[in-house]
C-alpha cells in the first residue's frame, strides 16, 4: 500500500491547491478514484462555485463509523527558496518533497490508498473520507461542512484528524479566535477634546478591559489543564488610529486574538465585553455623536479540541499504533469542530509540523508507513 500511496500522492502535489485557489480539479480527481470503489461520494461547493469539500462513505449506509479527515489546501510558496517544483513531488534519501507532502496530503493520499483496500472488504461500519478547502484560513471548509453533514443525517461517531503529529495521539489544542474592532469616534480639534469623541481613547479603555479579562482567565483554568500556559490567554496585536498631536482621532483600529482551552471562555470573554461595550463606552461616546459605533469583525473562530476522559477515538489510535502517550499541540486543526459535532476526536497524521509551511517541505516515507499501519488498523476495527 505504500506504493500506491505514493503514486496518489505524487498525483495530489501536482495540483496546486494554494488556499487562495480553486481545488474543484483535485476534488474530481479524487471522485474519479473514489467512484469505482463503489464509495457514495458527495461534492458540497461553496458559495463562490471555486472550492468544494468531500464526504466519501465506504460501507454501510448506518449511523456511525469512523471519519478520516484531511484538509486538501495548502500554503502559498511565495517569497519561499525551493530546492525543487513545489508542485512537483521529488523523493531523496527515503524523503518525499512537496507542497502539502505533510500538510497534509501525505495522509490523504494514505486514507485513497485504504479505500482501495476497503472495497474489498465486507464493512460492518461506515468509514468516511472526509476532505476540505480553506482550513489553512480559518477552517472555512470544515466549519461549512460540518452543520451540512448534520443536516444529511451523518452521524458518525469518531474522527482521526490526519495533521502532522509525526503519527503521535493528540487529544487535545486550544481554539483560535480573531477579531478586527474599528472605533468610529468624531473627529475635532485637540484643542476642545470634550467636543470630539477620542477613538483611540475608547480603544485604549476597551484594550484595558481585555487586559482585565486576560488576568481573570489564568483563575478560570482548568485545574488539570495540560496546556502550556494552562489558561485561555487574550493578545492584542494591533493598535492603530490618528492621524497627529493636534487632531482628534475619529477612528482607531484594534485587532487582538483569543486561544480558548475550554468552550466557555470565549463566552466569557465575549459577554464581558459586549456588557461593557453597551453600557459604558456607547452610552458615553454617543452622548457627544449619536453615530458613534464600535464594529467588531470576527476574522476567524477555530474551536479547540478540548481533551475528554472518555474518548474512544484516542483509545482505538492508542490501541492501533501501541502508544498510550497523549499529548496536547499548540496548534489549530478542524478537530473541535467534530467535537462540537459529538465524535469523539484525536489528531493523528505523518509527518512533523516542523515541515509544515516551510521551503522543501517533505514526508518521510517511514511516516506514510506508519500511517499506513495505523490505518489497516482502522480497516480491521470496522470489517466483518
Ligand atoms: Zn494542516
Amino acid at each position: 500500500m505504500l506504493e500506491t500511496t505514493e503514486d496518489i500522492l505524487a498525483r495530489l502535489i501536482a495540483f496546486p491547491t494554494v488556499s487562495s485557489e480553486s481545488n474543484l480539479e483535485m476534488m474530481r480527481w479524487i471522485a474519479d478514484l473514489l467512484d469505482p470503489l463503489g464509495a457514495n461520494v458527495e461534492l458540497f461547493e461553496d458559495a463562490s462555485g471555486t472550492k468544494a469539500n468531500m464526504f466519501a462513505t465506504l460501507g454501510p449506509d448506518i449511523p456511525g463509523g469512523i471519519v478520516l479527515s484531511g484538509h486538501t489546501d495548502v500554503v502559498p510558496v511565495t517569497d519561499q527558496a525551493w530546492s525543487s517544483d513545489p508542485f512537483e513531488m521529488v523523493a531523496r534519501d527515503g524523503l518525499l518533497y512537496g507542497r502539502g507532502t505533510c500538510d497534509m496530503k501525505g495522509f490523504i493520499a494514505a486514507t485513497l490508498a485504504l479505500a482501495g483496500s476497503l472495497s474489498r472488504r465486507t464493512l460492518t461500519r461506515p468509514v468516511h473520507l472526509c476532505f476540505t478547502h480553506d482550513e489553512e484560513v480559518g477552517c472555512m471548509g470544515a466549519r461549512a461542512l460540518v452543520p451540512e453533514l448534520k443536516r444529511r443525517g451523518y452521524a458518525p461517531t469518531m474522527a482521526i484528524i490526519g495533521e502532522p503529529t509525526e503519527m503521535r495521539i493528540i487529544e487535545g489544542h486550544k481554539g483560535c479566535c480573531e477579531y478586527t474592532c474599528r472605533f468610529h469616534g468624531l473627529e475635532g480639534h485637540g484643542s476642545a477634546p470634550e467636543r470630539g469623541v477620542n477613538a483611540v481613547g475608547y480603544a485604549v479603555r476597551y484594550v484595558t478591559r481585555l487586559m482585565q479579562l486576560a488576568e481573570a482567565l489564568k483563575g478560570r483554568a482548568p485545574l488539570d489543564s495540560r496546556f502550556d500556559p494552562p489558561w485561555t490567554t487574550v493578545s492584542v496585536g494591533r493598535l492603530h488610529g490618528g492621524v497627529a498631536h493636534n487632531v482628534i482621532p475619529g477612528l482607531a483600529e484594534l485587532e487582538w486574538e483569543m486561544r480558548p482551552v475550554q468552550a466557555g471562555d470565549a463566552g466569557f470573554v465575549k459577554d464581558a465585553l459586549n456588557a461593557f461595550v453597551e453600557t459604558e463606552l456607547l452610552p458615553e461616546m454617543r452622548r457627544i455623536h449619536p453615530e458613534a459605533r464600535i464594529d467588531t469583525q470576527v476574522i476567524g473562530e477555530v474551536a479547540g479540541l478540548e481533551p475528554m476522559s472518555d474518548n474512544a477515538a484516542r483509545d482505538l489510535v492508542a490501541h492501533l499504533t501501541g502508544s498510550n502517550a497523549c499529548d496536547v499541540v499548540p496548534f489549530g486543526t478542524e478537530a473541535g469542530l467534530f467535537q462540537e459535532m459529538g465524535l469523539s476526536v484525536v489528531v493523528c497524521g505523518p509527518g512533523s509540523i516542523a515541515q509544515a509551511h516551510k521551503p522543501d517541505e517533505f514526508i518521510a516515507r517511514t511516516q506514510l508507513a506508519e500511517c499506513i499501519g495505523m490505518l489497516e488498523g482502522v480497516a480491521r476495527s470496522v470489517s466483518a
